[in-house]
Parts: C-alpha cells; sequence; structure tokens
C-alpha cells in the first residue's frame, strides 16, 4: 500500500477498505443486565441540574467563565492528558506529584477512579469493537455513548477484578487507597463543594447575601453540573461517534474514525482512528491540520523540560520507533504483581 504525505511527512497509508460494521452482542459480563441504580441517579440529577443553565437567573459571566476553565482545567488536563495520554498510554514522563495532580483533576469530572478508567479503556483497545468491548457502539449506538454506563458490567465491578489490566498502577498506594470507599467520588464531590462556596464568597464580596445566594447557585449549575454534562459527552463522544463517523487515516482491526466534531470537543481525542493505529503517541492529530490542544500542552510542557519522553506518532518518523503491533501497551500493563 502506497505511503501518502503531507507536506514532507509521512503521514499515513491511506486506506479505503470497509472494516465491518456488523452488529455486536454486548459484552457477556453485562448480561443478565442489571441496573446500576446509583450512577443512573446521580447522571440523571447531574443533567437535571446541567437544565437550569436555560434559566436567566441562573446566569452569571462567573459561572460560565469556571466553566469554560474547568473544561481545560478538568476535561483536558485530567482526562485527555493525564487518565489517557499518561496514565493509559504512558505517552510522556513527567514528575510523580504532577502525575497524581491530574489523575485528581481527572476525578473531578465523575469518570470514575483512575486506575477502573484505566482498565476499562485498556480494554477497550485490547477488544476494540468486538464482544468483550465495554462500549463498541456496534452493540448499540446508545450503548456506545451511554448506555454501558448504567449497567452493572461484572469485571469492573471490584477492583480486583479488573487489577490484571492496572498493575502498574495498583502499586502505588497513591491509586490502591483511591479504589477503596469510592475515595474518588468524595474528591469529586470536594471540588463541587469549593467550587459552590467560591461563588457564594464572589457573591457576598460583591452583592451580599442575594448576590450570594445567586453566583452559589449558578457555579453549581455552569461551573459544576453543566461544564461536567459536556466533559462527560466529549468523553462519551469519542466512545460512540468516533468508532460510528469519520475518515480512516489508517487500517486498523476496529472501527475507529477521525472525527472533528469529537475532536473539538474533546481536546484532540476525536482523531480516534489514528490513535488506534499508534496507541502511545502523545499526539493524536498526525497532520498539520488534525487540531490536537492536549498535543499543544504536552508539546509546551516538553519544550520548558517539565515533561520527557514524549512518544511521537510513528508516521512523523518510522525508523525512530518500531511497529510493535495495534495491540500494544504500556511495558508496565503486564509486569509484576501489585505491592509496594
Ligand atoms: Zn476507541
Ligand atoms: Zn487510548
Amino acid at each position: 500500500m502506497a505511503t501518502v504525505t503531507d507536506g514532507d511527512v509521512a503521514v499515513a497509508p491511506l486506506t479505503i477498505e470497509s472494516v465491518t460494521t456488523a452488529p455486536i452482542p454486548r459484552p457477556e459480563a453485562t448480561v443478565p443486565v442489571v441496573t446500576d441504580l446509583p450512577q443512573m441517579i446521580v447522571l440523571g440529577l447531574l443533567h437535571l441540574v446541567a437544565l437550569f443553565a436555560l434559566l436567566p437567573w441562573c446566569f452569571s459571566w462567573t459561572g460560565v467563565g469556571v466553566a469554560v476553565v474547568g473544561h481545560f482545567l478538568f476535561g483536558m488536563l485530567g482526562i485527555t492528558i493525564g487518565y489517557h495520554r499518561l496514565l493509559t498510554h504512558r505517552g510522556f514522563v513527567c514528575p510523580v506529584w504532577f502525575e497524581q495532580l491530574l489523575a485528581i483533576l481527572g476525578m473531578c469530572t465523575l469518570q470514575g477512579s483512575p486506575a477502573r478508567w484505566v482498565a476499562i479503556h485498556r480494554l477497550h483497545h485490547r477488544e476494540s469493537d468486538s464482544q468483550p468491548d465495554p462500549h463498541s457502539p456496534l452493540a448499540g449506538f446508545f450503548w456506545g455513548h451511554t448506555g454501558w454506563l448504567l449497567v452493572r458490567h461484572r469485571n469492573f465491578a471490584r477492583t480486583a477484578s479488573y487489577e490484571r489490566l492496572v498493575r502498574d498502577l495498583l502499586r502505588h498506594r497513591f491509586y490502591r487507597e483511591l479504589e477503596r470507599h469510592d475515595t474518588w467520588f468524595f474528591v469529586y464531590l470536594a471540588h463541587a463543594v469549593a467550587l459552590v462556596a467560591l461563588g457564594g464568597a464572589i457573591g457576598w464580596w460583591t452583592g451580599g447575601a442575594g448576590e450570594a445566594l445567586r453566583l452559589a447557585v449558578s457555579m453549581a449549575v455552569w461551573g459544576v453540573a453543566l461544564r461536567t454534562v459536556v466533559v462527560l459527552h466529549g468523553t462519551w463522544a469519542v466512545n460512540s461517534l468516533s468508532h460510528t463517523w469519520g475518515y480512516r487515516n489508517y487500517t486498523t482491526t476496529d472501527n475507529s474514525r477521525n472525527n472533528w466534531l469529537v475532536a473539538l470537543l474533546a481536546h484532540g481525542e476525536g482523531w480516534h482512528n489514528n490513535h488506534h493505529a499508534d496507541q502511545r503517541a502523545a499526539a493524536h492529530g498526525h497532520r498539520w491540520w488534525e487540531l490536537d490542544m492536549s498535543w499543544w500542552v504536552i508539546r509546551g510542557l516538553e519544550a520548558t523540560g517539565f515533561v520527557t519522553a514524549v512518544v511521537r506518532p510513528r508516521a512523523w518518523n518510522p525508523v525512530a520507533r518500531p511497529v510493535t503491533g495495534p495491540g500494544a501497551m504500556p511495558d508496565a500493563v503486564d509486569g509484576d504483581d501489585a505491592g509496594e
């Protein structure tokens, strides 16, 4: 197959092959279906509170500003850079305290503990768009987007059942502790309370009790609920839209796609076919016009020397890093047993 070039950079073997899009059954580990009621209630309430953004009384520029900053801080630094490109794929190296800070930011998006998120995502890569994939849209578009979160998945119900996928993380006490007693959820609650209190304090300072109440509510609606919902749907869209619609630069065994909308909504994660083809690469946009904000941040941190060993796409320099296969995972995944 011919290699095409983008400028003077070899970017990919372009393919127009049709991948299989035949429906697949839901994962066996979710059958028989047991509804995850707590998850359903929390997500339902969150969406309900987010709808209050339609009320003019709940609007404030403070709330909107915190929502926008939060989308980058928690959605990009926490999830796309932290949970995904660092913890799951080890696309770069950084100081431990910074890695843990990114993990804490990730928990403020209501997407679960770092170890569980990483385990689910590594299984997704290993079994993409085949029956054990936890969230393939080939089992139903809504299933791939949100439905899989609303039912119990036996393999992710207890830490012990997914430990083998995240041994590299669970050998650190920090990640083990977050698994206990749903600690990650209390981190989410704590950040929400802090932001609401911040809104109340700003309101009190600028306009007294009435304004304190209004800004506290505005912060809860815009800065917490709506922002969380937008980040959640951005992440979910990677699983659903980017496995359904878009173009493909690479031949992969799954149905992954490069999707512009998802790339904008999820800070570059929409270049998902690129990512499936080269999972460890810290850059998901492989052509110059495939905008990837998460990569810009990683590249900036690398320029300051703060992060190192940044893994670049093989397509940018095929000689530098040998092809290790589409199922390649960080070396540590199948490492020694957890223990510190
Ligand atoms: Zn995928
Ligand atoms: Zn990935």
